[in-house]
């Protein structure tokens, strides 16, 4: 093969396969290499998100949440079903295809635009050579004009309770269960730990989640995450705040999973422990050390604001480097590396990256926290709505929550759109469209919203902030 290109990327994951794709759309030739192997499957793109992360876990949500309910709720619409039964055999196997039917598209993608994808490991050496080792083959080297670095992220052990990939595992083991464990500790009341934790909840775990702070998602604006923490109560499921876990035990009950809070010591007996607290930045064999590329003391890969790392013309993006480990952030720097590379102005603009977080109801934000713009002295006026007076969430049976928009009291401008509630995931797209366009709640409020539907409620949320919602009682 010519082992010289525009462009080479390492890892294949959102972050990098998009630069890659973006990079040959602008005519640079571009190679990616990409290690990730499946246990006894072949080699794949996509990464984390693919393979282990987003698209499995969002799988078994979508599974989990329809036998939740055809369990618990068809009933309420008048639909009487005798027996309902889990295959949970059939329902992995489900999320299964759909990987992969995810990652051979990246495949059909890459050949669609000329991008060379090579399995294998890479390292960055010198003068912007890598290191090239295919799966089960010779090393080469091979030489890009340009580099992006898109290594990801991977699990953060804790020392004591180590992963035994059995009845110990992170999140990608907690996503191949081949029966649903009857009680199930998490450790850390994050996204991973809220969506897993969900999903075995609605398969039949007695699910205990144990959390490090005193706070509920604390990322999270404060009046929607404690309407979240109310309804995941509702739900069943335990979370325990202020628990500083210790390690795991045994005795003839099974596991016992040891944590201390302000009460003192306590025990859970549980079956299985799912380690959910963080994701470390994975550069473990990617950078000779004379390479040039600096690290910070968290191990992240240091970049300025476009993703220009301390080496020449090498670049890093995704989970690697600084700000939130989200497939759509990573997704957005490798287009933009791609378009400054190929000699286009590119910028992302990290004030809207949106988060979601999909439980049910689902949890979706934009720009800042009231708790934020308080503490930053910003002047602002808040306004909110409740599903419980959305005609669309009600004929849906899925009224709880509420939608609440952030506006500065001086400008109008929108700073802030928090969403708890049905579908949250999607709605939150409007909100970032009108922040990306600086939009005030003026503009909001006059934007017509088809009737009966769930973006009624970000109207209304508009319309209270100036007190005028016209199916809610303004306060
Ligand atoms: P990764 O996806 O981690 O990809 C990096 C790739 O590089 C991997 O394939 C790796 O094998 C490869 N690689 C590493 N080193 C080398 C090397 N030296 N040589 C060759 N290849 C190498 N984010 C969302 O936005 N939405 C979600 O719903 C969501 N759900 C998630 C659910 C779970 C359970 C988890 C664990 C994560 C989830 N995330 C979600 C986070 C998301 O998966 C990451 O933010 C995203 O995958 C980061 O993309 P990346 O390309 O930077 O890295
Ligand atoms: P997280 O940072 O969201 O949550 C980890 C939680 O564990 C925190 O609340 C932390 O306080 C707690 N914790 C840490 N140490 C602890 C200890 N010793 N005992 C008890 N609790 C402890 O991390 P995560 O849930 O592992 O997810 C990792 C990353 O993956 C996140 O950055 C997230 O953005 C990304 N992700 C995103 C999605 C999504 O977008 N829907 C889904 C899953 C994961």
């Amino acid at each position: 093969m010519d082992n010289r290109f525009d462009v080479v990327i390492i890892g294949g994951g959102p972050a990098g396969y998009v630069a890659a794709i973006r990079s040959a759309q602008h005519g640079l030739s571009t190679a990616c290499i990409d290690a990730w192997q499946n246990p006894g499957g072949p080699p794949a793109f996509g990464g984390t998100c693919l393979n282990a992360g987003c698209i499995p876990s969002k799988a078994l949500l979508e599974s989990s949440e329809l036998y939740h309910r055809a369990r618990n709720e068809l009933g309420n619409h008048g639909i009487k079903i005798a027996k309902v039964s889990l295959d949970l055999d059939a329902m992995q196997q489900r999320k299964s295809t759909i990987v992969q039917q995810l990652t051979d598209g990246i495949h059909s993608l890459f050949e669609a635009n000329g991008v060379r994808g090579l399995h294998g490991h890479g390292q960055l050496l010198p003068n912007n050579q890598v290191q090239f080792t295919p799966h089960g083959g010779d090393t080469e080297l091979i030489e890009g004009e340009n580099i992006i670095l898109a290594s990801g992220s991977t699990p953060i052990e804790l020392p004591s309770i180590p992963f035994d990939g059995k009845k110990i595992v992170d999140s990608w083991g907690a996503l191949e269960f081949d029966e649903v464990p009857q009680r199930l500790g998490v450790i850390g009341a994050g996204v991973i730990g809220l969506e897993l934790g969900s999903v075995w909840h609605r398969l039949g775990s007695s699910v205990a989640i144990v959390e490090a702070l005193d706070q509920f998602l604390p990322m999270v604006d404060g009046q929607i995450a404690r309407e979240a923490q109310r309804q995941f109560k509702r739900q069943g499921l335990d979370i325990r705040l202020g628990a500083m876990v210790r390690g795991t035990a045994t005795d003839k009950s099974g596991l016992l999973l040891q944590y201390d809070d302000q009460q003192g010591s306590h025990e859970i007996a549980v079956d299985k422990v799912v380690v959910a607290v963080g994701r470390r930045p994975y550069t473990d064999g990617l950078l000779d050390p004379l390479a040039g590329v600096e690290l910070d003391d968290r191990g992240f890969i240091v970049v300025d604001k476009a993703c220009r790392t301390s080496a020449p013309n090498v670049y890093a993006v995704g989970d690697v480097v600084r700000g939130p480990m989200l497939a759509h952030k990573g997704s957005e720097e490798g287009i933009m590396v791609a378009d400054l590379i190929a000699g286009d102005r590119a910028e992302v603009n990290y004030d809207v990256v949106p988060s979601v977080i999909y439980t049910a109801p689902e949890i979706a934000w934009v720009g800042k926290t009231e708790e934020e713009l308080q503490a930053a002295g910003v002047a602002c006026k808040t306004g909110s709505f409740s599903f419980a007076a959305s005609a669309r969430a009600k004929a849906m049976d899925q009224a709880a929550g509420l939608t609440k928009i952030l506006a500065s009291s001086e400008t109008d401008r929108i700073l802030g759109v928090h969403i708890v509630g049905p579908m949250a995931g999607e709605l939150i797209g409007e909100a970032v469209l009108a922040m990306e366009f600086q939009a005030s709640t003026e503009d909001l409020q006059r934007t017509i919203h088809g009737h009966p539907t769930l973006t009624e409620a970000i109207h209304e949320a508009a319309l209270a902030v100036d007190r005028r919602a016209i199916h809610a009682i303004n306060r």
